[in-house]
């Protein structure tokens, strides 16, 4: 079994900005082999984990998804080979395929991809191609499930590895969030105010499960996006005292402060504590509850970074995503989603130096696509996220020749299909309604 380093490569941020747009960025035995890691050799030497990347610290739940070992062909196939069958699958399903890559996956997966977007975006380019009979779906987990659950039902979406999980998105499971919930209507009791506002609702970031959607939509609540959080906020204030806000704690918070929300009104829930930690009047007073939850790509930037990068750069343009720490939202001079990143830097008609705080394959593509400007990431130790990071080339070959039949596997075969039931999804279609409803 090849081993699988999980030390970070170290580059400094000349070093990043002299590198080409493409290649890895982590360790190479990862870019090379997650199948080693996926599954080793050894079963017993399996442990869950994220794997190496920005996740490797945070701990992996027992239930989390496996991947099994894939033919040995796809494991050992040259990049060449591999970029050939590939597009010989392409070819042969021709509509019947769609691909759909998000922005933090890696360039040698999202080239094949035929929409590249966030998670929202790409869950909606599914449903717009109902001729295609498979989706295959190179983000993780919850992606998958949300294109299921919106895409039309004889459509299959299919997940290149089923290890592709998220680490924030495992921070918040329908047990823990249940217990909360029952604790909160303990203190609060679930009848309306005089002004008909129910008490807590629950509002989910689309980086959760379809468990957690599904709870959402059962309890009255929304799902958001890191584009239309605000959006969100506002419609549930109209129709709740607060907010239980899951998974991510810095996503919460950024946007329930910029809209004038006090940080004394802004409790966390720490799910391994009673009350999360808390103490009856303090939830009592506030106006959202935080999840202890968190994107260990985004937690890794900070403010002392954009100093540097200030210092460095007379200037210098800086652009985090909402689900960086506060204080770095605070220094940095916008903020706002993957698309907003994008858009941003896409409108900017002087050549500007831009330091951005997102996932690194984002930025070193927005360096290649637009190189009259000088576009960095702010943190100067490349790490991508861990589980984008588990989609290799071989796997995608090994699923698509698996349906089109142009390998040395027969043809029609569905493998690694995410599927949500209905009695999952319809609720969870509730909460993702309200959500475009209340848009933008
Ligand atoms: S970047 Fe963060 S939130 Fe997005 S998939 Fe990776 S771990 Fe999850």
């Amino acid at each position: 079994m090849a081993s699988v380093t999980t030390t970070i490569e170290l580059i400094t941020r000349e070093e990043a900005l002299a590198r080409p747009a493409a290649g890895s960025t982590c360790s190479p035995d990862l870019a090379k082999g997650p199948w080693a890691f996926d599954a080793p050799a050894a079963p017993a030497a399996w442990a869950p984990s994220y794997g190496p990347g920005a996740s490797m610290a945070d701990d992996a739940p027992l239930s989390t998804p496996r991947q099994g070992q894939i033919p040995e062909e796809y494991r050992l196939a040259s990049d060449a080979e591999l970029e050939a069958r590939i597009l010989a699958a392409k070819q042969k399903l021709g509509e019947k395929l769609v691909i759909l890559g998000h922005f933090y996956q890696r360039d040698e997966v999202v080239r094949y991809a035929d929409f590249v977007g966030d998670s929202f975006q790409l869950a909606r380019a599914a449903k717009e191609k109902p001729e295609a009979e498979i989706i295959v779906f190179c983000g993780v987990h919850f992606m998958a499930e949300t294109a299921d659950m919106l895409s039309r039902p004889e459509q299959a979406v299919i997940l290149p590895n089923l290890a592709a999980g998220c680490s924030m998105a495992d921070m918040a499971d329908a047990d823990s969030v249940q217990a909360c919930w029952e604790q909160l209507a303990g203190i609060f009791g679930t009848e309306p105010d005089a002004d008909g506002k129910i008490p807590v609702m629950p509002v989910t970031y689309m980086n959760c499960s379809a468990a957690l959607k599904a709870f959402v939509g059962e309890h009255g609540g929304i799902v958001c996006t890191s584009s239309n959080a605000a959006t969100v906020l506002e419609w549930a204030f109209e129709r709740a005292q607060r907010v239980l806000f899951f998974p991510d704690q810095h996503l919460g918070r950024n946007t329930a402060k910029a809209m004038g929300v006090p940080l004394e009104q802004m409790p966390m829930w720490n799910p391994r504590q009673a009350l999360g930690g808390n103490d009856e009047q303090t939830l009592l007073d506030s106006r959202v509850i935080l999840w202890h939850g968190f994107c260990s790509v985004h937690k890794r930037f900070t403010v002392e970074q954009i100093e540097k990068a200030r210092a460095d750069y007379s200037g210098v343009r800086v652009i985090v995503h909402p689900e960086c720490p506060m204080p770095v939202v605070d220094a940095a001079d916008e903020s706002g989603s993957t698309d907003y990143i994008r858009k941003a830097i896409a409108a900017a008609e002087e050549p500007t130096v831009f330091a951005v705080g997102t996932e690194i394959n984002m930025v070193n593509r927005l360096a290649a696509e637009f190189p009259q400007h000088t576009i960095f990431c702010l943190d100067p130790v490349i790490c991508p996220c861990s589980t984008m990071y588990r989609i290799h080339p071989g796997y995608l070959a090994w699923v698509l020749e698996a349906y089109a039949g142009t390998g040395t596997l027969p043809g029609g075969e569905i493998l690694n299909r995410i599927t949500v039931p209905e009695s999952v999804a319809v609720p969870a279609r509730v909460a993702l309604e309200r959500m475009l409803a209340a848009r933008p």
